[in-house]
């Protein structure tokens, strides 16, 4: 069959995706065929700057060399043994990633959703076997503006109502407080409480930083209770905010880390749940598991995430990029631009009414050859794969800057 040279093949392809798909996403109308670095390559051709690096999970880019040569090499030797087999990568990435942490021992899974579900099962066994909560009684704190996964269980502690409407009964035993709020925080704690789970930075509610000494007074507050500080770093963890952990800003140490998104190298699902022992000791054969976690791809390409962690280059990059980045969005600040916060290389922008939705600067920006995402309707969240070039970086921001400031 004649196509012609010209003939664009990315409609058809997104009619295709729309009809034929559960209608759970809304996507930029962009047919996405090859990446490197921080741009994308469509079906017909054309690129786009990469700003949202798949939720943070594409921390080194896409394609990166030396994440795609560990898989290549894995793919080639061994890719899964389910965990009734020990394989050659699983100890030593357990142990790097550990050592990375600061932590004895690491749990790996898949999502980020089952790192949180997999933290709730050990926070409330701690609280039987360790704490000493009456059985069945454990509660765990959470923060309001939440966002841990997609579960039911998950869902049930959200307060967006997207998330959870319809999808009930959901598992009891969770409090929600507002975010940043100690006292509130403090107030909720009783005997019963086994954790309290929060995000250091709150991503998905729009880059939503704490209030000074909020994760200081969290830290403190868990350990006079005897109470898990864990910290969901899903997708601000791994050198997005200019440090290893977002927690590392306040110089706090959660009880227990969780890890995802870029912990797979944006190569494969990769999670973690990472704590001392006498936190994850709790757990005995037979008590929890999965059959993909911890499977020699996932480990070996994580095994290179962290190896490229371990240098620290890029938790300095996103620093560096990080302070560019603030620069030139302050300079919007009152001019189609409300608000920003960022840490790092991560940042909510709220747009001015006045211009439009975040979803429509969003299609604005893609005309320009600029993929972003918004949240929460007037917000856009940025956050750039951590090598893109400072360059590519300024010139996607000139194009945020004609788009917002047209109005
Ligand atoms: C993305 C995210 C999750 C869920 O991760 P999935 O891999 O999508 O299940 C959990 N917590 C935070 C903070 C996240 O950003």
């Amino acid at each position: 069959m004649a196509v012609s040279m010209t003939e664009s093949r990315g409609p058809a392809m997104v009619e295709q995706a729309r009809s034929r798909t559960a209608y759970n996403y809304d996507p930029l109308p962009v047919v996405v065929a090859h990446a490197k670095g921080a741009w994308m390559t469509d079906v017909d051709g054309n690129r786009f700057l990469d700003l949202l690096a798949g939720y943070s999970a594409l921390n080194f880019g896409h394609g990166h060399p030396d994440l795609v040569a560990a898989a290549h090499d894995q793919l080639d030797r061994l890719t899964l043994t389910s965990r009734a087999f020990v394989h050659d990568q699983f100890g030593a990435f357990c142990a790097e990633l550990g050592d990375l942490a600061g932590k004895e021992l690491v749990l790996p899974m898949n999502t980020g959703a089952e790192a949180v579900e997999t933290a709730i099962k050990v926070a409330r066994k701690w609280g039987y076997d360790v704490k000493g909560v009456p059985a069945d009684q454990a509660r765990i704190v959470v923060a309001a503006g939440n966002f841990h996964g997609r579960t039911t269980t998950i869902v049930g502690f959200s307060d967006d109502p997207d998330a959870r409407g319809g999808f009930g009964p959901f598992s009891p035993g969770f409090v929600q407080v507002p975010y940043g709020d100690l006292a509130a925080l403090t107030a909720a704690i009783d005997s019963t409480t086994v954790a309290v789970l929060i995000e250091p930075i709150q991503g998905e509610s729009g880059v939503v930083l704490p209030p000074p000494g909020y994760l200081r007074g969290v830290r403190d507050v868990c350990t006079l209770e005897n109470v898990l500080f864990v910290a969901d770093e899903i997708q601000s963890g791994l050198g997005r905010t200019g440090r290893t952990f977002a927690c590392d800003h306040d110089d706090v140490v959660p009880d227990v880390y969780l890890l995802g998104k870029a912990l797979g190298g944006g190569i494969v699902p990769v999670s973690a749940v990472v704590a001392d022992s006498d936190v994850l000791d709790v757990l005995h054969p037979g008590q929890h598991g999965s059959t993909f976690g911890g499977n020699p791809l996932a480990c070996s390409v994580a095994r290179t995430v962290v190896a490229m962690l371990a240098t620290g280059e890029h938790q300095e990059r996103a620093r560096d990029l990080g302070v560019v980045l603030r620069t030139r969005l302050d300079a919007l600040v009152g001019s189609g631009i409300v608000g920003v916060r960022s840490r790092g290389l991560w940042a909510g922008i709220d747009i001015d009414p006045g211009v439009g939705t975040g979803r429509a600067v969003c299609e604005a920006l893609m005309a320009r050859g600029v993929l972003a995402k918004d949240t929460h309707g007037s917000t856009i969240r940025l956050a750039p794969p951590l090598v893109i070039d400072e360059a590519d970086l300024l010139w996607g921001l000139e194009q945020l800057e004609a788009v917002v400031s047209r109005a």
